[in-house]
């Protein structure tokens, strides 16, 4: 959604914040890529109203940690994370602060948070509140902590893959203080929990400057402190090409090494699952099976991200381009999608050759599947009817 129109449900929020005599600003990345014109994801709000009273003035509320300060409120099924203003205490593990303590001052709140560009406010007129000026950060394409930089990324080294994450999303450049202290404080990645890395990782893949972030994972040795990163070691991470497509991490070493890929970096099973049909996929091509089943197996979603790593990895791709357009292309033109448009079912046939089911039923249901694919059969009841007839005793 462009700029202001996606901030208007986010508008009621901040209304009935006002006025129960509340303050409430937009903040993050929401007002991060409003001020670049980008268009604009999850709306963040911060407000010095508390949980409880946050949770008292919206209909439908989720506590998603409440002793942090955050409820998410629900608007038209749209959730938004409204946080109250905080500052946080010592860090003591690197990754969690030992206690958060709210405050009232904005000021305060926007503080503790990572970079300059993410520590704007933004009110309901749109005006800016922007203490650490962040806007110059935006404009210069710059990453900038909020304050000194060895005592932030000291305090949550989760920040340091934020910013090679950042470098990536918006193409801007790390700020040379914040590098060195990445290259000073790099070992403390080691304490993050896998699962917030990989979310990080994901957001680093999918931007548009994936390389100068890889350079960086390597030149700082960040690499050696994310699991199965590790183990590839710096030569294979330089040349491998990594995707990210739909939410999901695709990386070309996976296509050797899968299981730990997957195990080490503990994917869900929805990413595991994306992962392994992948692989089926790309074996289906490499065993030269028949475009049109190609077509039909998999979603064109799939085929053209496969398009797109084959076509970026020329080690990969071993002639395999020219039939995955082909399948593609004949993607549409298919004459069934699944096994649901078949003119006839399971029951048709045991009933019409008075049978009972069994293996046997399968079997001749792949063939009929097959020769519909391959136009042999009409996908037509009569005519699969008369077929198994005369040719299936
Ligand atoms: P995106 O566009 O990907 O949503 P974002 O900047 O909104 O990027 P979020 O992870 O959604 O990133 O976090 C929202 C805001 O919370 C950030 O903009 C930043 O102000 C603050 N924040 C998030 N993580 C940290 C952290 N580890 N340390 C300090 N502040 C953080
Ligand atoms: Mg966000």
């Amino acid at each position: 959604m462009t700029n202001k129109n996606a901030f208007k449900e986010g508008q009621f929020i901040l209304d009935t914040l006002e006025s129960n005599g509340f303050e409430a600003y937009y903040v993050g990345g929401s007002v991060r890529d409003y001020c670049m014109g980008k268009s604009v994801g999850d709306i963040d709000i911060t407000t010095n109203a508390l949980p409880k009273q946050i949770e008292a003035l919206f209909k439908h509320t989720i506590d998603v940690g409440i002793e942090h300060g955050t409820i998410v409120v629900v608007i038209n099924k749209t959730p938004y994370e409204v946080t109250t203003y905080r500052t946080e205490t010592t860090y003591s593990d690197f990754r969690r602060p030992d206690s958060v303590e709210f405050t009232t001052s904005l000021k305060e709140d926007l503080a503790r948070r990572d970079f300059t560009m993410n520590a704007i406010a933004m009110d309901k007129h749109f005006k800016l509140y922007d203490p650490y000026d962040g806007q110059s950060a935006i404009e210069d394409k710059e990453i900038i902590t909020v304050g000194n930089p060895d005592e932030r990324f000291n305090e949550d080294a989760l920040r340091m893959l934020r910013a090679l994450r950042f470098m990536s999303q918006l193409q801007f450049d790390l700020n040379e203080d914040s590098y060195n202290a990445i290259k000073k404080l790099v070992s403390n990645v080691q304490h993050i929990s896998v699962e917030r890395i990989v979310q990080e990782l994901k957001k680093l893949y999918k931007g548009i400057n994936i390389e100068a972030s890889k350079r960086l994972l390597i030149e700082s040795d960040m690499y050696k402190y994310i699991p199965f990163f590790n183990r590839v070691g710096k030569d294979d991470l330089k040349k491998s090409v990594v995707h990210t497509l739909n939410n999901e991490i695709i990386i070309q070493l996976l296509f050797n090494d899968s299981v730990s890929f997957k195990n080490e970096l503990k994917l869900s099973n929805e990413d595991k699952k994306y992962i392994n049909t992948s692989i089926q996929l790309y074996d289906d091509l490499k065993n030269k099976l028949e475009t049109v089943i190609v077509a039909y197996k998999y979603d064109t979603m799939l085929l053209k991200n496969m398009l797109k790593i084959l076509s970026d990895n020329s080690a990969l791709n071993i002639n395999m381009e020219d039939d995955l357009l082909e399948a593609i292309q004949k993607k549409e033109s298919l004459t069934i999608q699944s096994k649901k448009d078949f003119a006839v079912n399971g029951n048709d046939l045991m009933n019409s050759l008075n049978k009972r089911g069994g293996p046997w039923l399968k079997e001749l249901l792949d063939e009929i599947e097959r020769q519909i694919l391959f136009e042999t059969l009409p996908n037509d009841f009569d005519a699969i009817i008369e077929w198994v007839h005369n040719e299936y005793h």
